[in-house]
């Protein structure tokens, strides 16, 4: 199911820094309709999975409000240092700068099933860095979804290359 927004996703040019388009969701949290459907969605495209987890900080609202609608436990992925205990980390790069995301270690039993949400998929290195971490967690990735894709930027592609049998889905139609 594709959920309609309804003009809910504001487009914000050069934020936050020139030349990117920022997709602003902030109109679709507020509705109370389309934000529960959204995370009805993600609830029901995770039935497989023991867990959902989702990616700071965006990607937590999603995925924290899915996981009480689905009866599954929550796993955050946080930005570097953000974590109290022992992590295991993934760095990427952006467009001018690299990142890093953590997970932490040894707190989810080995071979768990966990679908990845984040709000936009862009270059795709966040979701696959998220995925490769839920991997080196020893635990077992079963999809991506995302509330929104920007397709010239070939997120899809570049998480596929490296996972051709990865499912990655998007949820929005405007
Ligand atoms: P990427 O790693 O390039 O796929 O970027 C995805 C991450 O950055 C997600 O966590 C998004 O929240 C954020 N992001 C990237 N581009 C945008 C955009 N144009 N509008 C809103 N969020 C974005």
């Amino acid at each position: 199911m594709v959920v309609t927004t309804q003009g809910l996703i504001r487009i914000i040019p050069d934020f936050p820094s020139p030349g990117i388009i920022f997709k602003d969701i902030t109109p679709l949290l507020a509705d109370k309709e389309v934000f529960a459907q959204c995370c009805k969605e993600i609830a029901s495209l995770a039935q497989e999975c023991d867990y959902i987890a989702g990616i700071e900080a965006r990607g937590f609202i999603f995925a924290a409000a899915a996981a009480v609608m689905g009866n599954k436990g929550f796993i955050p992925i946080r930005k570097l240092g953000k974590l109290p205990g022992e992590t295991i980390s993934k760095s990427y790069e952006l467009e001018y700068a690299t990142a890093t995301l953590e997970i932490h270690a040894n707190l989810i039993p080995q071979g768990k099933r966990v679908l990845v949400v984040d709000d936009v998929l862009a270059t795709g290195g966040t979701a696959l860095a998220a995925v490769e971490l839920i991997i080196a967690a020893n635990l077992t990735p079963t999809g991506v979804v995302c509330l929104l894709d920007i397709p010239a930027l070939g997120g899809k592609s570049r998480i596929n290359e490296a996972h051709p049998d990865l499912q990655i889905q998007t949820l929005l139609a405007e």
